[in-house]
């Protein structure tokens, strides 16, 4: 599949003066991955003479589209719940699994039924990221430890899928990742919301939740404190490598846009049940509260006014 990107891109790269198509075959960043192909070459498969330029974007996503169903086998959707769902016969999942996505669904409420119709988001269940994304094979999600692999990832998202440039918001969850962090649960399904509450904004306002001077003011004060706090509410350093992580290299007056979006959508999974990190690290939600408590008043205030609270 990576191949066939790389021939995707030459023939983009070999006709001059036209758009590049990059936005259309790159996948948006998920909590730990952003996903951009790099591509280089010269394409001799598609006909390069005797079609114009779109027709040979046509062609080249039925070509893929076709290897990917060869792969999943037909792919269907049902709407169960607030949600439409995305199934893959070849790699089955479990009613329990299902049921505990839609739970996480559930725990969201009306905020969480009003994002997934704005965003006209779909959730893809499969085995493996893989199953669902077979293109991903053999990308390496930036940040895991050495031999990750995207198949060790219970969650993955995308806005702009392989299918076609008009395709909807899909969030994957996975019954058996390769990952010793286990299966998506609902604190997953909350996260990955979170960001299309966080992307929501853009539509509403032209950016982000996370990137509005208030939450940028917040979680400044917050970090300003962070040396002080920490030395009060993690004497252990239990909890503060994970928070790095959060707040990717952020400083006091430094957010960076995924320390922003990262934050904003384990506060807000937090806050409507449990974050992400609480599955696999009690007491970090807890904790969170205490040593973020501007930023978490903040998000508070926002589903307050959603609604939801
Ligand atoms: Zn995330």
């Amino acid at each position: 599949m990576l191949k066939q990107l790389r021939e995707f891109d030459m023939l983009v790269r070999s006709i001059k003066h036209e758009p590049v198509f990059k936005e259309n075959i790159a996948y948006k960043g998920s909590s730990v991955l952003t996903y951009k192909p790099v591509v280089r070459g010269f394409c001799g498969k598609i006909p390069m003479t005797g079609t114009t330029f779109q027709q040979k974007v046509k062609l080249f996503f039925q070509k893929i589209k076709k290897k990917i169903i060869e792969i999943q086998g037909k792919p269907f959707e049902r709407k169960i719940g607030n949600a439409t769902f995305i199934f893959y016969p070849k790699s089955p999942v479990t009613d329990n699994f299902v049921k505990e996505i839609l739970e996480g669904i559930e725990t969201l409420g009306l905020t969480g039924k009003r994002i997934i119709k704005r965003q006209q988001l779909k959730i893809a269940v499969g085995q493996k990221a893989t199953d669902v994304f077979p293109d991903l094979k053999g990308v390496k999600p930036p940040g895991w430890s050495t031999g990750a692999t995207i198949d060790h990832l219970p969650a993955f998202r995308t806005s702009d899928n392989l299918l076609g440039p008009d395709s909807n918001s899909i969030i994957g969850f996975f019954e058996k990742p390769m990952s010793i962090k286990s299966r998506a649960r609902s604190n997953a399904v909350r996260h990955e919301i979170g960001h299309d509450a966080d992307n929501l904004w853009s539509k509403i306002i032209g950016k982000k939740f996370s990137q509005t001077e208030g939450f940028v003011e917040a979680l400044g004060k917050d970090i300003k404190r962070l040396p002080d706090s920490l030395k009060k509410y993690d004497k252990y350093g239990k909890f503060a490598p994970r928070l790095e992580k959060l707040l990717q290299g952020s400083t006091e007056d430094n957010l960076t846009k995924t320390g922003l979006s990262e934050t904003f959508a384990e506060i807000f999974a937090k806050l409507n049940g449990g974050s992400q990190t609480e599955q696999y690290l009690k007491g970090f939600d807890k904790f969170i509260e205490k040593v973020l408590p501007e930023t978490t008043a903040y998000i508070d205030k926002l589903l307050y006014l959603t609604g939801k609270r």
